[in-house]
């Protein structure tokens, strides 16, 4: 069983309980304007370009079968939409500045990799994490890798928007210890600042519900964009409401998506000229859960 993954992190603190191993599977189905890793949004193995490492040899030119490199009045471009992703211009580049993000990989070979750290999980109470992108647009995958962690013993999360099918989720449920579900926006809000509607991702925290799994809220919070307390306050009944959800996480927004999406060529689909949040920001998200009514020690801003 083969999928395509982009990244695969180790000793990570922040995905779920203890020391974990965090394998990002490419392609998502949304497109959040603060998305943090808009290199995972095409299904398929792409070139970032950074151009600032470029040192205008152009062996990327002569490299690509299929001629996308440009330089346009000193501007290094890739005409994208044909491309192959077959990595020759990666291959060819002396400096990096193009390299291909995403790679085929089976099941087998990442769980492998991922048992390297078993000692440092068992101790610590960790495991392997599934993330992206969004994992369960390739299921079949998800659940292959998650079989044999499980199989050898390991704690089992999935970070995910709930952007799936009924179908989906339930195959997993029985794979997975711990649901990292993203909670993105007020539901009027959802579809302009995501690109699709919440009502799936509300779909799956009642089958989750249902079956009694544990769930962490994810809340990604970008100041003066999704961080009103109306928001908030949903937040803070949602967690009210169902038992199964453990831990609320606020993630405050950071740039780091803004240059990436550059160098993937969607840079014009990110927001740009906003400021990451700050100390005030997370006391304001913070005291705003509490006056809805959220329970002491559920919510956490995360590093
Ligand atoms: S990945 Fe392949 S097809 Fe795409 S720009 Fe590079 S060499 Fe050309
Ligand atoms: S091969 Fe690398 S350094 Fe040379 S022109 Fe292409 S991107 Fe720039």
């Amino acid at each position: 069983m083969e999928g395509t993954i982009f990244a695969i992190h180790r000793v990570s603190t922040h995905d779920g309980p203890g020391l974990r191993t965090t394998v990002f599977l490419k392609g998502c189905p949304l497109r959040c304007v603060w998305c943090h890793n808009p290199e995972s949004w095409s299904p398929d193995p792409e070139p970032r370009l950074r151009p600032r490492d470029c040192l205008d040899c152009r062996a990327c030119v002569a490299a690509c079968p299929q001629r996308l490199h440009r330089f346009d009045d000193g501007q290094h471009r890739i005409d994208r939409d044909a491309c192959a992703g077959c990595g020759a211009c990666a291959t060819a580049c002396p400096t990096g500045a193009v390299e291909l993000v995403g790679r085929r990989a089976s099941a087998d070979a990442i769980v492998a990799e991922v048992l390297h750290d078993r000692e440092l999980m068992r101790r610590s109470g960790g495991g392997i994490t599934l993330s992206g992108g969004e994992p369960l647009i390739q299921p079949e995958f998800a659940a292959a890798i998650l079989a044999r962690a499980r199989d050898a013993g390991l704690h089992t999360a999935v970070e995910t928007s709930g952007f799936a099918a009924p179908a989906v989720v339930e195959r997993l449920l029985p794979l997975v210890d711990l649901w990292l579900l993203d909670w993105k926006a007020a539901a009027d809000d959802h579809q302009r600042l995501t690109g699709v509607p919440r009502a799936p991702t509300e779909r799956t925290l009642a089958i989750l519900a249902a079956a009694g799994a544990s769930v962490h809220l994810r809340c990604p919070l970008v100041p003066g964009i999704n961080d009103g307390d109306a928001h908030l306050a949903g937040i803070a009944a949602l967690a009210r409401d169902h038992a199964c959800i453990k831990r609320i996480e606020l993630m405050p927004y950071h740039r780091a998506g803004v240059g990436k999406a550059d160098e993937v060529g969607v840079g014009d689909r990110i927001l740009a000229g906003i400021p990451g949040a700050n100390e005030a920001d997370h006391a304001r998200w913070l005291a705003a859960l509490a006056a809805a009514g959220c329970r002491e020690g559920l919510a956490a801003v995360s590093g």
